[in-house]
Parts: C-alpha cells; sequence; structure tokens
C-alpha cells in the first residue's frame, strides 16, 4: 500500500488541489495529520474532500478550535479571528466530521501518524532536544508528525537525534535499518519555511524510504479568497513568503 501524506493544509483547496495533480496515481491511501481548517478560505471544499478520501486521519488543534472555538487563548490574534469565522461558515456535517476526528496517536499498518507530537497532539517538534523527548513515546519505528509546517523530521539512532537531511525540495530520503523517525510531510496549505510551496509526503511501508515533495499553486487565487472573505490580510500575505 502507497500512501501521501498531507498535514495542515488550512483550508487552501488551491495548494491542496496541485498536491493531488502533482501526485496522481503515485498512491493508494491518504493519511492526513490535521489542521484541515483554520486560516484558508475554503475550509468545506477541504473537508468535503477528506470526507470522500482520506482512509485516515487525526485532528489537528485548529480542528478542534475552529468546530468548538476552545483553546482560543493560545492562539494569536488572528488565529482566533479566522477560528471564528470558520465556525460560522462550516456546514454541519463538515464540523461533525472534523468533531469525530481521533486526537492520536495511531497506528496505521506498522507506522505513526500524529499531529504534533506522540507525547501531545499539541507539543511542537523543532529542535532535536523537543524530538529526542517525543522518540520516548513513539510505538512504531516511524511516525509522521505535523504541526509546525515544517517540512522534515528527526532521526534516532544508537541514543542520538538528528534533524534529517533533505538533499533536494523533492527528494527521496533513505532510511537507515537501525534508526527510528520523526517525519513531518511539510504544510500543504501554509508552509513555513520560507518556501512558498504546497508540502507533502509519499510513502509506501517496506520500502525504506520516503519520497518528499514540493508543488507550486495558484497562490494568488488563494489570496483574493482571503481577502473577499474578509480574513485577515496578513494570511494572504504570508503566502507569498512562505512563513
Ligand atoms: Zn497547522
Amino acid at each position: 500500500m502507497r500512501y501521501l501524506v498531507v498535514s495542515d493544509i488550512h483550508a487552501n483547496w488551491e495548494a491542496l488541489e496541485a498536491v493531488l495533480d502533482a501526485t496522481k496515481g503515485g498512491y493508494d491511501r491518504i493519511a492526513c495529520l490535521g489542521d484541515l481548517v483554520g486560516y484558508g478560505p475554503d475550509p468545506n471544499r477541504v473537508v468535503e474532500w477528506a470526507r470522500a478520501s482520506v482512509s485516515v486521519a487525526v485532528r489537528g488543534n485548529h480542528d478542534r478550535a475552529c468546530v468548538d472555538l476552545i483553546g482560543l487563548d493560545e492562539f494569536r490574534d488572528v488565529a482566533i479571528e479566522s477560528a471564528v469565522w470558520t465556525n460560522r461558515n462550516l456546514t454541519e456535517q463538515n464540523s461533525a466530521y472534523l468533531r469525530s476526528l481521533p486526537p492520536g496517536p495511531l497506528t496505521v499498518e506498522d507506522f505513526g501518524i500524529v499531529h504534533g507530537s506522540p507525547r501531545d497532539e499539541d507539543d511542537y517538534l523543532v529542535e532535536p532536544h523537543e524530538a529526542a523527548e517525543a522518540f520516548a513515546f513513539v510505538q512504531n519505528r516511524i511516525t509522521f508528525f505535523g504541526h509546525t509546517h515544517l517540512q522534515g523530521g528527526f532521526q534516532t539512532r544508537k541514543g542520538k537525534v538528528t534533524s534529517l537531511k533533505i538533499p533536494e525540495r523533492t527528494a527521496e530520503f533513505d532510511f537507515e535499518p537501525d534508526a527510528e523517525y520523526l517525519i513531518n510531510p511539510g504544510s500543504v496549505g501554509q508552509p513555513r519555511d520560507r518556501v512558498p510551496l504546497a508540502a507533502y509526503l509519499l510513502f509506501a511501508p517496506g520500502e525504506g524510504f520516503v519520497k518528499f515533495g514540493r508543488r507550486n499553486y495558484n497562490i494568488a487565487a488563494t489570496q483574493n479568497k482571503i481577502k473577499a472573505a474578509g480574513l485577515p490580510s496578513v494570511l494572504a500575505d504570508r503566502l507569498t513568503i512562505g512563513r
């Protein structure tokens, strides 16, 4: 079974469509690491796609916040504004789907999926020392996580945790047989690594590698929708710079 692994789509339909276009025929199932909504202008379209096409998913903090308006005290102003807007615009069925998503970690075949970290769905894994704590909680050799919007991840081998070195933007990364991995596909709809391209990865359990991918998309179209919806313009601007 081959998987397309996506995370942090954030209601950006154009970015998602570009990823689906780039990976067409390259996978059998889709795994989603949360944050389908929040920030972006197309929550219903993205959730309807997820309901029809995603095989396995965990919830993200924005999914939780947008449906029940909880945890907003940890959000910045623009995130609160977009959560309130999303809450108002989501259909009943799409809200119900988001509410039904489990917190993770989940095991799929022999790999794990979480939103933030295997320890806590809301933890951010940015630095190797943060990943070192998280590795104590993994239940599988390979666990996929999102939440930071940074493509890449970590490996631990003989007690040493290091960041993955991805050779290029679209590159295969080979697993070492005696290491464990926490791997982030990056964000589809709001990348934050100063590369304004939709991020994703392809993975086949047992094949010994993941393939990271990036894809350009019609950023201007998404930005126009953000502005037309009356969402904060900073949410449109950041897509240009990938931050
Ligand atoms: Zn996110």
